[in-house]
């Protein structure tokens, strides 16, 4: 008989269990770690563009009550693995049913099948850094639009690295559904933004924009839901307060509508608060 009391050992991983639930010592853990001698001049805060998961990613219920066949359009910078994780489909039930045998084949404004799908879930990744105390939103003043045509209108105005926001919220034009969130490859690289160029917004700001004109239109019922969703995510892991969250043309400087004189501020204010 050994010395060693199993009832002991799996009470010890039990209490250490219970230490790592806790949100709180789980943060503090990973930041001793992350002040071990030479990380402390490295700190740790992503980019994961194709890797694991970030650390808290947060992930919204998928629209379709039940699985069915489903064509994306690939936007810019996505991965596979990114696709297979928003539409929580196998990467490699989605290699097969498009005759492909590597990830990497996909290319921007490609159409994939995904087999039997509840359709694109909203996968918010969350990097831990203090860099962001501000989020920006704007309209895209266009009609229709997805984060790929975005992309290439940035592109064409000469926007270093396209597509100048961080999130892209869909109108249900494009391919894309209505209110659907899409990720830009700004974000996921955790890059300075090219959205508000005054008062270090670019820097400081996560830049939102949804699809629509919202000088001429109201915003769909499906962008704001996911709007609010979105903000509240971000304004929670980021500590962002509310006063910090601004249109576009509240930012000093700017002398823009953006996002349009008919977006719903009071209704949004309310909704984010808590
Ligand atoms: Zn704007």
């Amino acid at each position: 008989m050994g010395s060693e009391n199993p009832y002991l050992g799996s009470q010890m991983i039990g209490a250490f269990r219970k230490f790592w639930n806790h949100h709180f010592f789980r943060l503090v853990f990973l930041a001793l770690i992350c002040y071990l001698p030479g990380c402390a001049h490295n700190p740790v805060m992503g980019p994961f563009p194709s890797g694991p998961m970030a650390p808290n990613s947060v992930i919204a219920e998928p629209p379709f009550l039940f699985p069915r066949d489903f064509y994306h359009e690939v936007g810019p910078s996505e991965t596979l693995w990114r696709i297979s994780k928003t539409y929580d489909v196998d990467m490699s039930n989605i290699l097969r049913v498009n005759h492909l045998s590597d990830p990497n084949q996909i290319v921007n404004g490609e159409k994939i099948l995904i087999p039997q799908t509840r359709g694109p879930r909203a996968v918010i990744p969350l990097y831990p850094t203090k860099r962001w105390t501000h989020i920006v939103i704007h309209h895209t003043a266009t009609e229709m639009g997805n984060a790929r045509t975005i992309d290439i209108m940035h592109h064409e105005r000469g926007f270093w690295n396209g597509l100048g926001y961080d999130f892209l919220i869909d109108n249900g034009t494009d391919s894309k559904m209505d209110g659907q969130i899409e990720v830009g490859p700004r974000w996921i690289k955790q890059e300075v933004g090219a959205h508000a160029n005054a008062a270090g917004m670019n820097e400081k700001g996560i830049g939102i924009a949804l699809i629509g004109n919202f000088s001429k239109e109201r915003v769909s019922p499906r962008e704001l839901d996911s709007l609010v969703f979105l903000v509240k995510t971000l304004k929670n892991y980021y500590h962002i307060p509310d006063e910090n969250i601004i249109g576009h043309r509240d930012v000093p400087g700017k002398t823009t509508e953006c996002p349009g004189t008919l977006f719903p501020w009071q209704e949004f204010k309310q909704r984010i608060k808590g």
